[in-house]
């Protein structure tokens, strides 16, 4: 789960991590009452949306070209940036050509930029650890600075069992070239960082920039957060932060009956139960030529009403041309498996070519089940079979 760059500095500030002053907005007046308490002389208006790249961002209706993030002098102009930012569709590198709407703004004090540097930590699934992984290129994207520049980018392992310890932090604020008290702040900012990264569960901290300012002071000027779902439950607070606005739709209604599904940009929807299964069939898809739509893992108890949901989640999306599914009944039965099948393609009047791979108990039954239904499926005996079925009906019906 992502949170908004807003809601990421209140939640490290909590753990003492320095971030400049600011505040949220949901309307032009609200944000000019934000920065009237901020006292200026400098104010940045910055779009809340859940994608990085917001400063080189461009609005679909800004005929003048003017970012995500800006910076003004005045009270009024505050006001004014934010009119044209709220409600309005903000593309960035990361939101795709489609964009993002901003609904909310953060409105924070100007900071005194000397330095722009980059901070990240992350699990490495490699070690198993947290990494810290830092930069004097910041501002850039930093999977741009690993492909062009790899050398200037300093990771640092951080083993469990110690924690995270000085020497850490003296590594990471030497390789950004940071010298005197400066070092010493550093070490304050990483190890709250730290400590926020760890006690929140998270998956990724990202501060880029992290500056220097004028007077020697170390900030995060920019935050991103992003926590591991599985642990979501133990942190009330954090989950509250959700914004379903960000979230992809047809996600938050997998998530409500229990599917996990995530879009791809194919056309072959897929329905498979369990998530290895799911994979490999969309393997074999892009194998027999074919591009998968999504991947969606019904899991071990799929039920009528499941299979019915998954239908309506793939169909859901319209670049599906045809849709795959490949289940196998171990705890499950194929018979319950076909019924559920064909009383979901009725229900949803399904209307693109459908294949059906079953395996295991009462396969014949289910096979029956789908033969008898007087419905277009077809059936398939193996995964091969399956995705070489599919990718054709897709073809022909184009
Ligand atoms: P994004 O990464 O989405 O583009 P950032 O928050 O990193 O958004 O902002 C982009 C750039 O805007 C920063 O690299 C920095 O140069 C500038 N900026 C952001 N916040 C401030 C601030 N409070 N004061 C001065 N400049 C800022
Ligand atoms: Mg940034």
């Amino acid at each position: 789960m992502n949170i908004h760059e807003y809601q990421a500095k209140s939640l490290l500030k909590k753990y003492g991590v320095a971030v400049p002053r600011g505040g949220v907005a949901y309307t032009p007046q609200e944000a000019e009452t934000v920065a009237r308490e901020l006292g200026g002389p400098v104010w940045v208006v910055k779009s809340q949306i859940h994608a990085g790249g917001r400063g080189a961002g461009r609005f679909k209706d800004n005929p003048e070209g003017k970012g995500g993030v800006r910076v003004v002098k005045s009270i009024e102009e505050v006001g004014k940036n934010a009119a044209e930012m709220l409600n309005h569709v903000l593309v960035t590198k990361q939101t795709g050509a489609e964009g993002r709407e901003v609904k909310r703004l953060y409105v924070e004090e100007g900071a005194d930029i000397k330095r722009e540097l980059y901070l990240g930590m992350l699990i490495d699934r490699a070690t198993g650890r947290v990494t810290i992984m830092a930069s004097t290129e910041g501002g850039m994207e930093i999977e741009e600075v690993a492909h062009n520049t790899p050398e200037k980018i300093v990771k640092v392992a951080v083993d469990p069992a110690t924690g995270i310890q000085g020497y850490h932090t003296r590594k990471v604020a030497f390789a950004l070239g940071l010298e005197g008290k400066q070092v010493g702040s550093a070490a304050k900012f990483i190890q709250a960082a730290y400590q926020a990264f760890v006690d929140l569960d998270c998956a990724i901290v990202e501060i880029n920039p992290l500056i220097v300012t004028g007077s020697g002071d170390i900030l995060a000027l920019d935050a991103k957060m992003n926590f591991d779902d599985n642990a979501l439950f133990r942190h009330k607070d954090v989950e509250e932060l959700r914004d379903e606005a960000e979230e992809d739709p047809a996600e938050i209604e997998a998530a409500k009956h229990s599917l996990n599904y995530v879009k791809l940009d194919g056309n072959i929807g897929c329905m498979v139960n369990g998530a290895g299964l799911a994979m490999a069939t969309m393997d074999i898809i892009k194998l027999y030529g074919g591009e998968p739509a999504n991947f969606l893992d019904v899991g071990g108890g799929a039920t009528k009403e499941r299979v019915t949901a998954a239908f309506k989640l793939i169909l859901s999306d319209s670049n599906v041309e045809g849709i795959l599914v490949n289940i196998f009944g171990g705890i499950m039965r194929c018979d319950v498996i076909a019924e559920g099948v064909v009383a979901a393609a009725r229900e949803v009047h399904l209307h693109v070519p459908l294949v059906v791979r079953l395996e295991g108990t009462n396969v014949d039954l289910g096979k029956k089940i789908l033969a008898e239904s007087g419905l277009p499926i077809l059936s398939a005996d193996n995964l091969a079979d399956a995705a070489e079925k599919v990718v054709k009906a897709v073809k022909e019906a184009a």
